[in-house]
């Protein structure tokens, strides 16, 4: 019962956040925590955002395996990248989804709110997910880094390297079918690319991840500022709706 209770005001919150309406005062790296947990999870929270630095078999018990990637998260201080952030960002969504979306590192908004992909870039995100016939539930939604770098600069390849073990764990308890890779730091983050090869070369053809197949495709915040590239975007998109075994919805949204 108790569990039930929790598990509500956890699915709550996570709803009341992701639609900005929230003003209770918890911490959103506590909540994204929360939203990670598997429905039915034992309602125990992740240790506290910011803490010692512990691992979470050393504080509270988490609630699934994922809430605990996201836990230590929130205490991560191997970077730089860690003095500057208001919260982690260690994504959210689906635990079990079908499309695991990548992009690059948190913005400004993702910053204050602790969620990936809520600013602009992440409206068109919603529309690109939604035009394929998914909802934002349906899919997971993370990033390489974690933590937003100054001024929106593209992450360093050692911040990128140092970060990269959260994501690799968030993919093997996530086992999704396809991963959508957005930019170039996304795709060189998960597969070495050969020299000389640009997102604009391997867009569109499929690379794989640790035996999963990866779409590279351009980023959302590179199509609000060059909307002619939806175009090829939308056929990576249906490409993978094509390895899924989906039919292409009908009516475009974006
Ligand atoms: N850009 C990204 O790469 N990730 C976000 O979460 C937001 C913007």
């Amino acid at each position: 019962m108790l569990n039930e209770i929790l598990q509500d005001v956890s699915d709550y919150m996570a709803w009341e956040l992701e639609e900005g309406t929230l003003t209770a005062e918890v911490s959103a790296d506590v909540v994204a925590a929360l939203a990670a947990a598997p429905p039915g999870g034992t309602g125990s929270t992740p240790s506290a955002p910011g803490g010692t630095g512990s691992t979470p078999s050393a504080s509270a018990p988490v609630s699934s395996p994922l809430a605990a990637v996201a836990s230590e998260i929130a205490a991560c201080t191997r970077c730089g990248l860690h003095a500057g952030r208001t919260n982690t960002v260690p994504g959210q969504g689906n635990p079990q989804p079908e499309i695991l979306f990548v992009g690059e590192a948190p913005g400004k908004d993702e910053d204050e709110r602790g969620l990936a992909f809520v600013g602009r870039a992440g409206q068109l995100l919603t529309k690109m997910i939604e035009a394929m016939g998914f909802t934002r539930e349906d899919v997971f939604i993370a990033n390489i880094n974690k933590c937003r770098p100054p001024d929106n600069r593209k992450p360093t390849r050692e911040e990128m390297d140092t970060c990269l073990p959260f994501l690799k764990r968030q993919i093997a308890i996530l086992k999704p079918k396809v991963i959508i890779a957005m930019g170039a730091t996304a795709v060189e983050g998960l597969v070495p690319l050969p020299e000389g090869k640009t997102i604009s070369k391997v867009r569109g053809e499929w690379l794989e991840f640790e035996g999963i197949a990866l779409m590279p495709t351009y980023h959302p915040a590179y199509l609000l500022r060059n909307p002619a590239m939806k175009r090829p975007v939308w056929e990576d998109l249906k490409t993978v709706l094509g390895r899924l075994g989906r039919a292409v919805p009908t009516v475009r949204k974006t």
